[in-house]
């Protein structure tokens, strides 16, 4: 209805007879559907539509947008993009939304979290200084090492800080010392230190104090430091000799078996031939004992033969030598020996002789530190016959013989 009105009113503008009348008809506000209750002659419309609340205005604020005047000053107030917005944090004003927004990421009063996460909120103008002298978080250097550590755990770094000034326990001259300058001091360097004479180790008990008072205890106490040396290298040599003597029982063979390796045979029957007069060329096997904590023995062998087998036989003997354990050994010795002349054919056929020592033989009774001389065995064990021309117990000019010792009394043969 109030758009035909205003048709009307362009329509017939220019006809003056019809106007009158036009003009004086009773219309509703155009605004009559939003509420307006206003009712009179179309004359009065336009001045109606000055004040009528529903009739749109440009807003106050220039925004642009069309306001009826009922709703402007919530429009002005509330909606607008370029009302006025307040700060709660600062009470500044700011004109429009964007200038609103661009001061909430500002405002220099709004309390804000530290990035650092300390826990603490400040407003956003002390936060660049918080973060330099006061947050728990921030970087600080330890004022001894150098290092950077976060400001709340300095102080427990402090209590292991290697460059942290302590004073010497000795209350020397030195005022203060790192800490980790303090260990040498105190072993090298500290004067009110007592320190050892450096012949401590070989008895010189002399304490006294770094520099001129141990130089003169140097000078003084050569004389002594030098015997204490010499006695000290005394004991030491006789460490060594029992040293040895413990490492060369240990290298012995303490198996009850000795494999004999016996090379340049033919040399050496050659040499005992020549030494007629004598006893002959006897050949003598390293020790060995018979078990650990055993009986020491040792074998020898004549090439060329002894007593009834001189020139003719090969010998075989076994002596018993004074060995570490034979207080606790049972006497007379009562194993059974035997001797392996070893054929190193193919097919071998060695020859064993052994015995069973009898309880009156005298070889066999706790030896003296003085041993008997040749011991028993067998001055026939092979013939020269059979060992140069039978079977092969010579090959490349070398014999293995076997001594074995064994407790059970089973003679081999
Ligand atoms: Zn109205
Ligand atoms: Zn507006
Ligand atoms: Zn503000
Ligand atoms: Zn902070
Ligand atoms: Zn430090
Ligand atoms: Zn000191
Ligand atoms: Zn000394």
């Amino acid at each position: 209805m109030s758009k035909f009105a205003k048709f009307r009113l362009n329509y017939f503008v220019s006809d003056c007879e019809k106007d009158k009348d036009i003009m004086g008809s009773v219309v509703y506000c155009i605004h009559h559907k939003e509420g307006c209750k206003w009712s009179d002659q179309l004359r009065r419309l336009k001045g109606h539509l000055q004040t009528c609340k529903y009739d749109a205005l440009p807003c106050t604020n220039h925004c642009g947008a069309q306001i009826a005047r009922i709703l402007m000053d919530d429009h002005v107030r509330y909606t607008c993009i370029e009302r006025v917005i307040k700060c709660e944090y600062c009470n500044g004003e700011m004109k429009g939304e964007a200038a609103g927004e661009e001061h909430s990421r500002t405002c220099p009063v709004e309390p804000i979290h530290c990035e650092a996460k300390c826990g603490i909120k400040i407003p956003r103008r002390m936060l660049a200084k918080h973060k330099v002298t006061e947050c728990s978080k921030r970087l600080v250097p330890c004022r001894h090492c150098g290092r950077q550590f976060v400001a709340d755990t300095i102080n427990s770094h402090t209590t292991s800080c290697p460059r942290f000034p302590l004073t010497c326990p000795n209350r020397c001259e030195i005022v203060t010392i790192a800490r980790e300058d303090l260990e040498h001091h105190i072993k090298h360097a500290c004067h009110s230190m007592l320190t050892s004479c450096s012949f401590k180790d070989v008895g010189c008990r002399f304490k006294g104090l770094r520099g001129k008072q141990m130089d003169t205890h140097m000078e003084e106490a050569s004389q002594q430091h030098l015997t204490l040396m010499c006695s000290m290298v005394t004991k030491q040599q006789q460490q060594i000799v029992s040293m040895k003597k413990v490492i060369n029982n240990l290298a012995v063979n303490q198996s009850g078996t000795l494999i004999w390796k016996i090379s340049d045979v033919l040399e050496k029957l050659e040499e005992g031939r020549h030494k007629l007069c004598g006893d002959g060329l006897e050949l003598i096997s390293s020790p060995f004992y018979t078990s650990q904590f055993g009986y020491k023995l040792q074998a020898s062998v004549f090439l060329n033969g002894n007593g009834s087998g001189e020139n003719t036989h090969v010998s075989v003997y076994i002596k018993i030598l004074p060995g570490e354990f034979d207080a606790l050994l049972k006497w007379s010795f009562s194993h059974t020996v035997s001797f392996t002349l070893f054929d190193q054919s193919e097919k071998p056929c060695n020859i064993v002789e052994s015995f069973v020592p009898d309880p009156s033989w005298e070889n066999f009774q706790r030896p003296s530190t003085q041993p008997d001389s040749l011991g028993f065995g067998f001055p026939k064990f092979v013939s020269h016959e059979t060992l140069l021309k039978k079977r092969q117990f010579i090959k490349d000019d070398t014999i293995f013989l076997r001594i074995k010792v064994d407790p059970s009394k089973i003679v081999a043969v």
